[in-house]
C-alpha cells in the first residue's frame, strides 16, 4: 500500500478549496489527506501541533498577503516543502517566495488535476531526497575523518568540517582555489598521485597510510580510503576520500617498535636490531669492499658493582657506559646492549687497522675512568674483542662469535684490554672448550697428579722445601702442562676442586715422607686468586692439614700478586688467620704483577720467589741483573727470604749466591719429580755438587 501524504492547505476561498479537494481526490495511486485552514495563524497553529508533508498555500488570506505569508510558514516548518497556489496577479511574488525557498508555485487559472498531483509528489519526493542529503552532509561533518570528494579533473568538490580544521582552513573557508596535493607530505604526495588514484581509478578503491600536512606543515599521518564513484553507465563522476588521523596508533606502534628493538634500561638498540644492523653494515662492506670491525665489550668487574652498590646502582653504571661508548664513536657508528654487561660496537669505512687500535685505546680509556655512583666513585674496566669483515668469510653469527672469542681472550689475557681475533685463536679456543669438558671430570677419575720440585738452601746445600707442581694426565693428549689448563680451571670455576685435590695430596705426600722419617722439608703449594676467592682457603687448609697429620709450618702456600692487588682487604684478613695457623706465605713469580711494595710491608709474608724471567738473562743482561739485586736488597731489608726460580746455569747460580739469595729452584739441580726421586733426594742430604 501506497504511503499517505498529510498535506495542510492554506486557503480562504471556499471554492477554490473544493476545487484543489476534488482535484486531488482524483490523483489515484497516491494518496493525499487533506488538512484545511484559512488563515495565518491557525496554520502556524496547526504546523506546532504536528508534522506535514507539505504546505499548499494562497499567499493572501485574510490575516497576511504576500511573501510575508510564506515566510511565516518556512520559518515554522523549514522542513515542510511549500508549494503557492497564487492568482494571476501574484505570478512575481510568487517567484520570489521560490527564490526564497519555497518548491513551487501553481497558478490556479488553468490548473489542472495531474498537474497539481504531479507538482506535490515532486515536491515531497524532492524534499525527502534533500532530507537525506542533509542527513548524510551531517554525518560528514560531525565525523573527525577528514572527508573530501573530488571531480575527475581533479577539483575539490567538498571538504568536510574536520577538513577545514586539519588542513588548517577556517571553518566554512571557500575551497574553491584548494590544491589537495599541496596538502599531502611529499613522499605521500606522490604516492597519491601515482599509485593511489591510479589505482582506485582501477579497482574502485585504494587502501592505504598516508600524511597530511596539517598546519606549521605537521605531518598528520593518516589512514586513507579513495573510492572511485561511478554512474551507472561506468562514467568516473567523481572520487572520495576519507582520511583518519592515525597519529595515536602509530605513537602506540613506534612504543612498540622501541620495545622490540632497543634495551629498555639503555635505550641502545637490542641483539635484535644490532643483528640487522650488523647484517646489512657486512653487505655494504662487501659491496664497497671498506673494513668493517665489530667489538664485542664486556665490563671486567660489574658483578662487584651490582652484588656490592645494588641493582640500581648497576642499572646506573650500564646507562652510563652505554652513553660513553656512544660518545666515543662517531655517529655512524652503532652501539648495542646485548644483555647484562655485554656490548657491542659496529665501526664502518674504516680506514686501517691503526685507526681501529685508536678507537680501541680510547673505548678502553673511556671506560675506565670513575663512574660517581651512590656517594662513591666506581671504577670499571672493560675487556674488549675485536674482529674485522670482509677478512676471511664469515656469516653474522660466526662473526659475532668470533668478536665473543677474541674477548674471552681479553679476558684471559688480564682484562682491561682488547684482542683481535684470529685463526689461531678460534683453534685455541676450540681446544679450550674441549680441555674445559674433560677437566671437570680429570679430578673424579683421578687423571691428576702431582710432580715436585725441589728448592735448594744455598749455604747447607740440603732441601728445605720442594713445590707441589700439578700436572694433568690427559687420556688422549697425553701430560697437559699447568699453564695450559689451570687458566682454565680458573674461568670455568674448575680450580676450586683441583685446588682442593692438590693440597690435600701434597700435605698428604709430605706428611708420609715425615713418617718415613726423611729430613724434614716442607711442601710449598701453588693456590690461585680466583681458588682463594671461591673457597674458604682457612678451613680447607685446616681440613688438608689434619687429614695428613701435617703440622701447618711445613706447609707453604704461593700466591701471586694478582691476588692480593685485586682484593687486597679481603686476602688480607685470610693471610693473616694463615699465618697464626702457622703456614708460611711466599709470593710467586714475583716482579711480573702490577708491583706496589706497600703490600709487601702489609702482609705477613715470609719469601719472595723471584720471576724465573729475571733469572733467564743473568748475569749478561744488566736489566735482569739490575731488577733481581733490587728485588734481593728490598726483601732483605723487609726480612723476606728471596728463592730464584728457573736457575739452569751455574752462572746464573753464582750470580744469585753472591747477591745474597736464599734458596734456589731449577733445572740445574732438579726438575720436578715423582715422590720416589723426591725421596732420594731428601735421603742423599745435600744436593749441592
Ligand atoms: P710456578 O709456580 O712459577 O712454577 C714453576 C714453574 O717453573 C713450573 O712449571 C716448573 O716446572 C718451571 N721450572 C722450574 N725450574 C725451571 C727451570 O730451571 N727452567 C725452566 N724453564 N722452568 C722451570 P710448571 O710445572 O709447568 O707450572 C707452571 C705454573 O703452573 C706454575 O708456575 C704455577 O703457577 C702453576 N701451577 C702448577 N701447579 C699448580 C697448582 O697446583 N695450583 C695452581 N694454582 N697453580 C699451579
Ligand atoms: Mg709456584
Ligand atoms: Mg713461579
Amino acid at each position: 500500500m501506497n504511503p499517505e501524504f498529510r498535506v495542510l492547505v492554506l486557503e480562504d476561498n471556499p471554492g477554490d478549496l473544493r476545487l484543489l479537494r476534488e482535484m486531488v481526490a482524483d490523483a489515484g495511486e497516491m494518496r493525499f489527506r487533506l488538512s484545511a485552514v484559512t488563515r495565518l495563524m491557525e496554520a502556524l497553529e496547526v504546523l506546532d501541533g504536528e508534522p506535514y508533508d507539505l504546505i499548499l498555500a494562497d499567499l493572501n488570506v485574510p490575516d497576511s498577503n504576500g511573501l510575508d505569508t510564506f515566510q511565516s510558514l518556512h520559518e515554522r516548518a523549514p522542513d515542510t516543502p511549500v508549494i503557492l497556489v497564487t492568482g494571476n496577479t501574484d505570478e512575481s511574488t510568487a517567484l520570489a517566495a521560490v527564490a526564497h525557498g519555497a518548491q513551487d508555485y501553481l497558478v490556479k487559472d488553468g490548473l489542472d488535476a495531474r498537474a497539481l498531483t504531479r507538482a506535490m509528489m515532486y515536491a515531497v519526493e524532492r524534499n525527502r531526497v534533500e532530507q537525506e542529503r542533509r542527513h548524510l552532509v551531517a554525518i560528514l561533518e560531525a565525523t573527525t575523518d577528514v572527508v573530501w570528494t573530488i571531480s575527475p579533473d581533479g577539483q575539490i568538490r567538498f571538504l568536510n568540517q574536520a577538513g577545514h580544521a586539519t588542513l588548517g582552513l577556517r571553518p566554512g573557508a571557500s575551497i574553491d582555489q584548494v590544491n589537495l596535493m599541496d596538502h599531502f607530505a611529499a613522499w605521500a604526495a606522490r604516492l597519491v598521485r601515482e599509485e593511489a588514484i591510479p589505482s582506485a581509478i582501477r579497482d574502485g578503491v585504494w587502501l592505504g597510510e598516508t600524511a597530511l600536512l596539517g598546519p606549521d606543515s605537521v605531518e598528520i599521518p593518516v589512514s586513507q580510503i579513495i573510492i572511485a564513484h561511478r554512474s551507472s553507465s561506468g562514467r568516473l563522476l567523481f572520487l572520495s576520500t576519507i582520511a583518519r588521523d592515525i597519529r595515536e596508533r602509530k605513537k602506540a606502534e613506534e612504543r612498540l617498535a622501541r620495545l622490540a628493538h632497543f634495551d629498555a634500561l639503555t635505550g641502545l638498540p637490542n641483539r635484535d636490531l644490532f643483528r640487522d644492523r650488523l647484517t646489512q653494515a657486512m653487505q655494504r662492506a662487501r659491496r664497497h669492499d671498506r673494513l668493517l670491525a665489530l667489538l664485542f665489550i664486556d665490563l671486567d668487574n660489574f658483578k662487584d658493582v651490582n652484588d656490592t652498590l645494588g641493582h640500581s646502582a648497576g642499572d646506573q653504571l650500564l646507562k652510563e657506559i652505554g652513553r660513553r661508548l656512544e660518545h666515543c664513536l662517531r655517529s655512524q657508528d652503532s652501539v648495542a646492549r646485548l644483555g647484562g654487561d655485554e656490548f657491542t660496537v659496529l665501526i664502518e669505512d674504516l680506514a686501517s687497522i691503526e685507526q681501529l687500535q685508536v678507537v680501541l685505546d680510547k673505548l678502553l680509556h673511556e671506560l675506565s675512568v670513575g663512574v660517581p655512583l651512590g656517594g662513591t666513585e666506581v671504577f670499571v674496566t672493560a675487556s674488549i674483542g675485536a674482529t674485522l669483515y670482509p677478512i676471511g668469510d664469515a656469516d653474522t653469527e660466526a662473526l659475532l662469535k668470533q668478536a665473543d672469542a677474541a674477548m674471552y681472550q681479553a679476558k684471559s689475557n688480564g682484562r682491561n684490554n682488547y684482542q683481535f681475533y684470529s685463526h689461531e685463536l678460534q683453534i685455541r679456543i676450540a681446544q679450550r672448550l674441549a680441555l674445559a669438558n674433560d677437566l671437570r671430570r680429570a679430578v673424579e677419575r683421578g687423571e691428576l697428579m702431582l710432580e715436585y720440585q725441589p728448592q735448594v738452601d744455598v749455604v747447607t746445600g740440603s732441601v728445605t722445601c720442594v713445590e707441589a707442581l700439578v700436572r694433568w694426565n690427559h687420556p688422549r693428549d697425553g701430560l697437559i702442562s699447568p699453564a695450559v689448563f689451570i687458566p682454565i680451571a680458573e674461568q670455568t670455576g674448575q680450580i676450586g676442586a683441583i685446588g682442593d685435590w692438590v693440597l690435600r695430596a701434597a700435605c698428604r705426600q709430605c706428611g708420609q715422607w715425615r713418617a718415613a722419617g726423611l729430613p724434614k722439608s716442607r711442601i710449598s703449594v701453588n693456590v690461585s686468586a680466583r681458588q682463594f676467592r671461591l673457597t674458604n682457603m682457612v678451613q680447607v687448609v685446616r681440613s688438608a692439614l689434619a687429614d695428613a697429620r701435617l703440622e701447618a709450618n711445613a706447609l707453604e702456600l704461593e700466591i701471586t700478586e694478582g691476588l692480593m692487588m685485586e682484593n687486597l682487604n679481603a686476602a688480607e684478613g685470610v693471610l693473616r688467620e694463615l699465618k697464626e695457623m702457622g703456614v708460611t706465605l711466599a709470593v710467586d713469580d714475583f716482579g711480573t704483577g702490577y708491583s706496589s711494595l706497600a703490600y709487601l710491608k702489609h702482609l705477613p709474608l715470609h719469601c719472595l720467589k723471584i720471576d724465573r724471567s729475571f733469572v733467564r738473562d743473568l748475569p749478561q743482561d744488566a736489566d735482569s741483573a739490575a731488577i733481581a739485586r733490587s728485588i734481593l736488597a728490598m726483601a732483605h731489608h723487609l726480612n723476606l727470604s728471596v728463592v730464584a726460580e728457573g736457575v739452569e746455569t751455574q752462572e746464573q747460580y753464582d750470580f744469585l749466591v753472591d747477591e745474597g739469595c736464599d734458596a734456589v729452584q731449577g733445572f740445574l739441580f732438579a726438575r720436578p719429580l715423582s715422590p720416589s726421586a723426591v725421596e732420594e733426594l731428601l735421603r742423599k742430604g745435600s744436593v749441592l755438587r
